[in-house]
This record gives C-alpha cells, structure tokens and sequence, in this order.
C-alpha cells in the first residue's frame, strides 16, 4: 500500500477539503514536502539575512541543475520565504505565546523555546506570507485557532493583536 519513495524534508501545511475512504468530503492536511538531498541547497541560500529584506524577494541566483531545477527552484523560493518569516516570527515573540501570553510550554534541544508559527491568514487561501500575518503561539493556541467553536473570531483577534505589534515595533 505504501511505497518508500525517499527522506523528505516538511516545508509546511495546508488545510483542503478531500474525500475520505468512503469519498465523503472532510478536512485534510495536506503536507508539502522537499526531496532531502535539495534541502542543503535551500539552506546555504538562506543563510545571509541580510541580503533581503522582510518584504522582499529572497534571492533566487544560486545555480540549480537537474531535470526539477525550476520547480525545485520554485519549492525553494517558498521554503527559503517562509523559514525567514518563521524565524522572524519567534524571535520577535521573545519566547512567549502571541496570543494567552504563556512563555512557551518548553525548551528545543537547541536551547529555544517550543513555539509554533501560526500563519493568521492561510497560505492556501492567499494569504500575504509576511511578518504581520503570523504570530508565534502556544500549541494550545495553534490547535485552538483550528478546533475552537468559535475559531474565527480567535483569529480575528490575534490578527488585531500582530497588527497593533508590528506598527509599534
Ligand atoms: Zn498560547
């Protein structure tokens, strides 16, 4: 039933409506992933902050080969975005939940706190890959944003709270 088809790297997630077993429609996450071996390439590209900035375009210019080059190069210009987005997201949220104001539940092996990055307005549905449209929050948080009754209005909240942050800071 299941065929190995190589290590993937995780680049994000979205939320589309599928048929199950049974064909009836539900929510499906469905997970975009990266062959593995393109993964350092992605990295080395990125790993000068300075050379965009936040609402620019990550630099493109590193040499691709291989018959995929231009949809890895397209996976990559995606990926390389929403890591920048990410990592800006955490470290502007000092290791506490954007949205209740708990510090982060714990501690990565690397020494950070435990955060995930929410994206307030879904990639899926169009939404602006940008530092005010993601907040850094608790797990809690995050699956509360997807599972609570009345999820819209928790989001429409801390989209108020990210955009009151990001024009004081
Ligand atoms: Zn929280």
């Amino acid at each position: 039933m299941w065929r190995f088809s190589g290590a993937m790297v995780c680049i994000g997630f979205k939320s589309e409506r599928r048929p199950d077993i049974a064909g009836k429609l539900r929510d499906a996450i469905v997970f975009g992933l990266l062959p593995l071996e393109t993964f350092p390439r992605c990295v080395a590209s990125a790993v000068d902050p300075t050379a965009y900035g936040p609402t620019s375009e990550p630099r493109t210019d590193a040499p691709l080969d291989g018959p995929e080059a231009s949809s890895v190069q397209a996976t990559r210009r995606v990926f390389v975005r929403e890591m920048i987005v990410r990592d800006q997201a955490l470290r502007h949220s000092h290791g506490t939940c954007e949205s209740c104001g708990n510090s982060a539940p714990f501690t990565r092996p690397s020494g950070e706190p435990y955060l995930e990055v929410h994206h307030i307005d879904r990639l899926a549905d169009g939404g602006p890959d940008r530092i005010d449209r993601v907040a850094a929050i608790c797990p809690n948080c995050h699956a509360r944003c997807y599972y609570n009754a009345d999820s819209a209005s928790f989001n429409n909240a801390l989209r108020q709270n990210i955009q009151s942050k990001a024009q004081v800071g």
